[in-house]
């Protein structure tokens, strides 16, 4: 039985914030205010249940034991695989690699696709929004095999310039490396479209999920692109698992990540036979707990639906848009018209790191600093922003609580 919450559940925020028991607590004497969800969201209940019942009565080893223990957690194990590739709607379990997290997954990409596939004067391009897990191993990769960084600059809004995206593209272009939604200021990419032109060139694509599988429908085969990647920790699930989907197209492509148990067919001194896919990118014993932990916040966030958890997240950075408006001083940073869950913005000349300081004081949590996206920071000239994100279990009172602990912070140091 691993379904423990019904499909059918209507969006109740009231019950969804019962569900997560960390919000039951006050930080600083006050009520628990959790706007770092960017960061790392929160657990639901039953997927500390899941991860509990998983250690405490069923745990073992995978895809090696012939005694019951062991093959019931490989079906536990396997059967999270097969509910993260429909959640994504993959075409198959076979293209859900299990990784560390999304960091992982790009570097995964990069040694097993990157190295094998890449010359001298190939180019990549990446967008100006990415995380720097979306940004570093490709510079480690060109800096090897002498192949060329290309950026697509981002504009006041903090929008891609997509003319000067599509005037990168070219005969050189061997991959487009792009994240779905920015985790510094919230800008919501046109992938869909971004993969189509990149597919015109013949590049291989790669989509960084991080920040839009917790927060909206994600379908792999519509975008069409030949990998896409996230992590568990922040849809819900626990650290140390990530997905990476990897296609049809690209598997072949593939040599092996790390070498060791379980990615291998047959060894000898002589030679090794590698194992197949997904498992041949597994080496070693996988994230087994956190594995069946993410396949029940999959089950959880799927209970609530995720066209729901959009429209209600929606909703919320518009108030937050409005009442933030409201207080002389502020600047958001990052204005795009297509915005998903993260408000990042300045007080005055006050240092972000002040501002969140003063705000836990308020039972506020909200993320102070570069958000691993200095590039974005370069270009709105800021070494840091203050950042508030929301996700499912966010109400319009924590947004109150925000405003009125920034005005608090203003009044304090400004
Ligand atoms: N990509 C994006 C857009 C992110 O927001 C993050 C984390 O903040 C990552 C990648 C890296 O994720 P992780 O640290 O879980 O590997």
């Amino acid at each position: 039985m691993e379904a423990t919450v019904p499909r059918t559940k209507a969006f109740d925020i009231h019950q969804i914030r019962q569900d997560f028991p960390i919000l039951q607590q006050q930080a600083c004497g006050k009520p628990l205010v959790y706007l770092d969800s960017a960061a790392s969201s929160q657990t639901p209940r039953v997927v500390i249940d899941r991860l509990h019942r998983y250690q405490s009565s069923e745990h073992s080893n995978v895809h090696r034991s012939v005694h019951s223990l062991g093959s019931n957690a490989t079906l536990a194990f396997e059967g999270a695989r097969k509910k993260v590739a429909e959640f994504i709607n993959a075409g198959s379990e076979k293209e859900i690699v299990f990784t560390r997290g999304a960091t992982d997954s790009v570097n995964l990409v990069m040694h097993s696709f990157g190295r094998r596939n890449l010359r001298s004067g190939d180019e990549i391009i990446v967008t100006g929004l990415e995380h720097h897990s979306n940004i570093v191993p490709w510079q480690m990769l060109c800096e090897e095999v002498g192949a060329v960084l290309r950026v697509v600059p981002i504009d006041a809004r903090g929008e891609l310039d997509l003319a000067a995206y599509h005037r990168l593209l070219g005969p050189r272009t061997r991959l487009v490396a792009m994240t779905q939604v920015s985790n510094s200021i919230g800008t919501v990419n046109p992938v869909q479209d971004m993969v189509a032109s990149a597919r015109k060139v013949g590049a291989v694509t790669l989509i960084d999920g991080a920040q839009a599988v917790p927060h909206m429908p994600v379908d792999v085969r519509a975008l069409e692109c030949d990998y896409y990647l996230f992590s568990g920790h922040k849809m819900c699930g626990p650290t140390g698992i990530g997905v990476l989907y990897t296609g049809p197209n690209v598997q072949e492509r593939m040599g092996p990540y790390l070498g060791g148990g379980d990615m291998i067919l047959r060894v000898t001194f002589e030679k090794t036979v590698y194992n197949v896919p997904p498992q041949k990118f597994e080496a070693g014993t996988p994230p087994i707990a956190g594995a069946i932990g993410l396949g029940a916040a999959v089950d959880y966030l799927q209970s609530v639906g995720m066209r729901e958890i959009q429209q209600y997240e929606g909703e919320l950075l518009d108030y937050a848009l409005e009442r933030i408006a409201e207080i002389d001083g502020v600047r958001v940073i990052g204005t795009a018209r297509h915005k998903a869950s993260v408000l990042s913005f300045m007080v005055d000349d006050i240092h972000p790191h002040d501002v969140g300081s003063l705000l836990n004081g308020y039972g506020v949590a909200i993320r102070a600093g570069h958000h691993c996206a200095q590039p974005v920071m370069d270009h709105f000239d800021v070494p840091a922003t203050a950042r508030a994100s929301f996700a499912l279990y966010n109400t319009l009172d924590d947004v109150d609580a925000l405003i009125d602990g920034v005005r608090n912070v203003k009044r304090i140091l400004s």
